[in-house]
């Protein structure tokens, strides 16, 4: 397949064609039943979801009649990304989950050439399902991984020697997420010994396992000196399986005492679950501030980045999932769905041709635009990727960021990315006190004349004896004032030569306050599984929850440095 990226490209783009030609929004363009590129890309425009949205309430309404796709609906798949402060609805067809079936098929396989012996052991993945909701049609709407948890491709997916996961299908499946997480990690501390990778979707999400570990470990030893259950646990259906492998273990219980009573956490990933040989997490995009985190919990194993997916599609895996983070690239799979890609010039889209996957440049920056068998056409995704190389004919891309403009005061525009890049460089200062930057989140404060850019910090002190080691207020303002170095030339032109954007400040929270931010996003209905920390806040509530939290405020003591280019 890779091997042939551009006649297999070809060939699905007239299979979603030629099956969708009588659909009404094909139609519309007058498209008449042609499947060839050149018609498709004459005739369809390129759109955003917010283009699709009249099409989308309707199908949500209960339309049935073929409007995007000629195959019913099956369901909606609420993405993490939102449109108007709402989640985006992404209408989906049956067959997907099949194609979603294929992608992960790849994942072990591929896996296999670099780590060998994974059946000989088994995997503890933290996999959590969200409630569902229905649309006023009737039709589902939940988030992608919960729709693949409760198909029969999961639940009675058969036995693999390779895929042996600690956490009983039951586990996953509760939709208390107390009670999955609980029995989620007694399974993995029961089988301890046989695990060999530890896993989540997210690297957040393995971040909040072990949070739970911290909290929780005293009544988990207790279980299982006991070999009962604790009577929080109130499912039947989880209590059952547990039932089955919970014995009196007073051997177990006691190390779990002595490892966790300490209150050093340095590498309790690999002290409990001894024999891991890497940590099965997405650490690339907005998940990368966690890699610190990430290693200091489990001692600095690898971290493995193996797939690139979204609720509208699947794209591809990554080849290599023992490279480095920072090296990660995935290649899109041509069989999942039609690719074009918007080249990026200087930043921004320039509005030429799209590109086909296999005629992408090595080096260059592109916006994703899809075309999908669920009956999306020349759909924006949102995501930037950057070309690195090829595997056969099929190229292969660094996940740059997702497009969107964070922060701006005035003329300004901080992306993601270049956020994250001024929290690392800021946090460098950290290392001598032995403390990271656990979590962040931003938001451009114009309460203040001029306004100002505010970034709130979650500090992990690493040391148990606590404050002590707190960085200073000194250190703090060196931190804010590094920030701002970092950031880009628009930015340090407005605070130094307009004096139109104020001192940035940092304003440091209490531990666990963005757990608690994403307790109340999950209450609010995100998932566990796809939720990322929003790298900017305005929602009002959440920005009250940051603010009663706060420890400490610090701001930049003096101007950046910026001078004027020279034109030579
Ligand atoms: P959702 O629609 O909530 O499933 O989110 C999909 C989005 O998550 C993608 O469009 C990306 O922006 C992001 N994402 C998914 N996989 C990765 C990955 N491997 N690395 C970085 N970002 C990712």
């Amino acid at each position: 397949m890779t091997a042939n990226a551009d006649a297999v490209q070809k060939k699905v783009l007239a299979e979603i064609l030629r099956r969708n030609a009588e659909t009404e929004y094909l139609q519309r363009y007058n498209l008449c039943g042609a499947t060839d590129r050149a018609t498709f890309k004459a005739k369809i425009p390129m759109v955003t979801y917010e283009d699709l949205q009249p099409e989308i309430q309707r199908i949500a309404n209960g339309d049935r009649s073929p409007i995007l796709s000629a195959y019913p609906i099956s369901e909606f798949l609420t993405s993490s990304g939102t449109s108007a402060g709402e989640r985006k609805l992404m209408p989906t067809i049956k067959e997907e989950l099949d194609r979603r079936q294929l992608l992960y098929s790849l994942l072990t396989p591929v896996m296999n050439l670099y780590v060998p012996g994974l059946d000989k052991g088994k995997a503890l993945y933290f996999y959590f399902v969200k409630s569902e909701t229905r649309t006023p049609g009737g039709l589902l709407a939940r988030p992608v991984l919960t729709s693949y948890y409760k198909s029969e491709h999961f639940k009675s997916r058969p036995y693999d020697p390779y895929n042996v996961i600690t956490s009983p299908t039951p586990a996953i499946l509760c939709s208390d997420s107390f009670q999955s997480m609980y029995v989620q990690m007694l399974c993995g501390l029961l089988h301890r010994l046989q695990v060999l990778r530890v896993g989540a979707v997210f690297a957040s999400g393995l971040l909040r396992a072990i949070r739970f570990l911290q909290l929780h470990w005293e009544e988990l030893a207790r279980d299982i000196a006991a070999g009962s259950l604790s009577s929080k646990i109130t499912d039947p259906s989880v209590r059952d399986p547990v039932a089955d492998v919970l014995k009196p273990d007073t051997e177990l219980a006691e190390f779990i005492r002595a490892e966790c009573s300490t209150g050093e956490w340095a590498g309790i990933v690999t002290r409990m679950w001894p024999n891991t040989k890497y940590l099965d997490v997405i650490v690339t995009g907005a998940m990368a501030q966690y890699i610190p985190t990430l290693k200091y919990y489990s001692g600095g194993l690898p971290m493995a980045c193996t797939m690139y997916a979204s609720s509208e599609c699947y794209f591809g895996l990554n080849l290599r999932p023992m490279c480095k983070p920072s090296e990660v690239s995935y290649t899109i799979m041509p069989n999942m769905a039609y690719f074009e890609f918007l080249p990026l010039a200087g930043g921004a889209c320039r509005g030429e041709e799209l590109v086909d996957l296999a005629h992408v440049e090595v080096g260059k920056e592109y916006e994703l635009v899809i075309t999908t068998y669920a009956g999306l056409y020349r759909y924006r995704v949102g995501d930037i990727l950057r070309v690195t190389g090829f595997h056969n004919a099929a190229p292969q891309f660094r996940f740059v960021r997702r497009k969107n403009v964070l922060l701006s005061i005035e003329s300004d525009k901080t992306d993601e990315a270049e956020l994250q890049k001024a929290v690392e460089r800021a946090s460098e200062l950290l290392e001598p006190c032995n403390a990271t930057v656990v979590e962040y989140t931003s938001h451009a404060s114009t309460k203040t004349i001029p306004g100002h850019y505010v970034i709130y910090w979650e500090l992990l002190v690493k040391d148990s004896t606590g404050e002590g080691r707190m960085p200073s207020g000194e250190v703090m303002e060196r931190c804010c004032l590094a920030m701002e170095e970092a950031l880009n030339s628009v930015y340090r032109q407005s605070r130094v030569a307009d004096g139109s954007i104020g001192p940035l400040e940092i304003r440091v929270v209490k531990g666990g306050t963005f757990e608690e931010l994403m307790d109340y996003a999950i209450s609010r209905g995100a998932s566990i599984n796809q939720y990322k920390v929003p790298r900017c806040v305005n929602f009002p509530p959440i920005l009250d929850l940051l603010d009663s939290r706060v420890v400490s405020t610090h701001s930049s003591p003096t101007l950046p440095t910026w001078r004027p280019h020279r034109a030579t």
